[in-house]
């Protein structure tokens, strides 16, 4: 297989370099089942396992590998194994709260390029939850791209774009049909030769008959791994790392699919940017914008300049966000921060603007 197929480019290369030395080569993790990869490289694919001195300095699980991660690897051939000794700087990562008794983060998809957040034209179109998926995607640091699917049910697409143009301004917007296979042309631009694609939406707006008419000719093979995972065989030669047509990488993985909100702040102030600068200017510090005096969000919503549905949305994600940060251990929540100022001091001014998801390798 060619690596820059699978998406590999100067950043990992990099950062392979130290590994090199020792014999490594890069691998990309196509699968994960409770710690058992399937890998991709330039010699094919290998079931792999992290080494026993990784899993002994692994400080969270947000340390193992995840699909779409670039791996360091050592090969045992006659076995037909490989041995993942680290993984590459992420340059970009989903999330979620992992279950247990520690809130612990848990990468489910790493080093997609650009996600596709797809909403349906049929019905009301709900940009709250737009907004909620601009946010995830903002704090994963792919690039979104807004999706407007089953807009041969609608008569009104372009106010809906509207609507969405004026809470994600600076975001690509496409209105399309899957079924009748109008507007792909635009999202093909996304797709080129070893960009690593994500879908995220609700069920029932459309994902899957997206990504089959994106597959166009190798549609028929997707639909026999999907079935042939609902009966719970061949569940090994699943894939959740899927080559397109077009040269892209589409990441399907069910956590991919279970999506939970897990960001922070940080996120929600680049999302919610109009509001942040408006509570810059209410007369209390800690203004929670639910009718203190002299609340300059508050403000905007009478005089017509804030839509209430928007602060409504932001409130609730605050609550959200704080509910969770409560819940996070302190040591985690100190990894977090240890990791991030690391990797900050790492890659100041070269990446500026996505660092909160690269890590260190140990
Ligand atoms: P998913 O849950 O997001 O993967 O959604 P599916 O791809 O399974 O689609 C849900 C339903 O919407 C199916 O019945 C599809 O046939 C239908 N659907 C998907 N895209 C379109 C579209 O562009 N137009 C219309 N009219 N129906 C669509
Ligand atoms: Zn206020």
């Amino acid at each position: 297989m060619d690596l820059t197929k699978l998406g590999w480019n100067a950043h990992f290369k990099k950062h392979l370099a130290p590994f090199v030395e020792q014999d490594m080569l890069p691998a990309r993790v196509a699968r994960e089942d409770r710690r058992v990869y399937l890998v991709y490289g330039e010699m094919g694919e290998f079931a792999a396992e992290v080494s026993g001195k990784f899993a002994h300095d692994a400080q969270s699980i947000a340390d193992f590998p995840a699909v779409g991660d670039w791996v360091a690897v050592r090969l045992l051939p006659e076995e037909g194994r490989a041995i993942i000794h680290a993984v590459l700087p992420r340059r970009s990562g989903f999330s979620r709260k992992a279950a247990g008794p520690q809130t612990q983060e848990q990468i489910v998809a790493a080093n997609v390029d650009t996600v596709f957040l797809v909403s349906g034209l049929d019905g009301e179109c709900n940009l709250r939850r737009i907004e909620r998926y601009l946010t995830l995607a903002a704090d994963s640091g792919a690039k979104p791209v807004v999706v407007l699917n089953k807009a041969d049910l609608c008569e009104s697409v372009s106010e809906h774009v509207r609507k969405v143009k004026r809470i994600a301004p600076d975001t690509p917007i496409y209105a399309v049909s899957a079924k009748e296979l109008l507007g792909l042309d635009a999202l093909r631009e996304h797709l080129g030769c070893g960009e690593t694609v994500a879908f995220i939406g609700s069920s029932g707006v459309g994902k899957s008959a997206l990504i089959n008419a994106l597959l166009g000719a190798e549609r028929q093979e997707v639909r026999a791994v999907r079935e042939s995972d609902r009966r719970g065989r061949h569940t090994t030669t699943r894939r959740e790392l899927i080559p397109l047509p077009d040269g892209a990488l589409l990441i399907d993985s069910p956590g991919m699919r279970e999506l939970q909100l897990w960001t922070d702040e940080e996120s929600l102030g680049r999302t919610f940017d109009d509001i942040e600068e408006l509570a810059r200017q209410c007369r209390f510090r800690d203004c929670r914008h639910r009718g203190e005096p002299g609340c300059a969000v508050q403000a905007a919503v009478k005089a017509g300049e804030l839509d209430a549905g928007r602060l409504r949305n932001y409130l609730r994600l605050n609550r959200e966000i704080s509910h969770l940060a409560g819940r996070q251990d302190d040591w985690t929540r100190q990894l977090a921060k240890q990791r991030k100022k690391l990797v900050a001091r790492k890659i100041r001014g070269r990446n500026a603007g996505r660092g909160a998801w690269q890590y260190s390798v140990r």
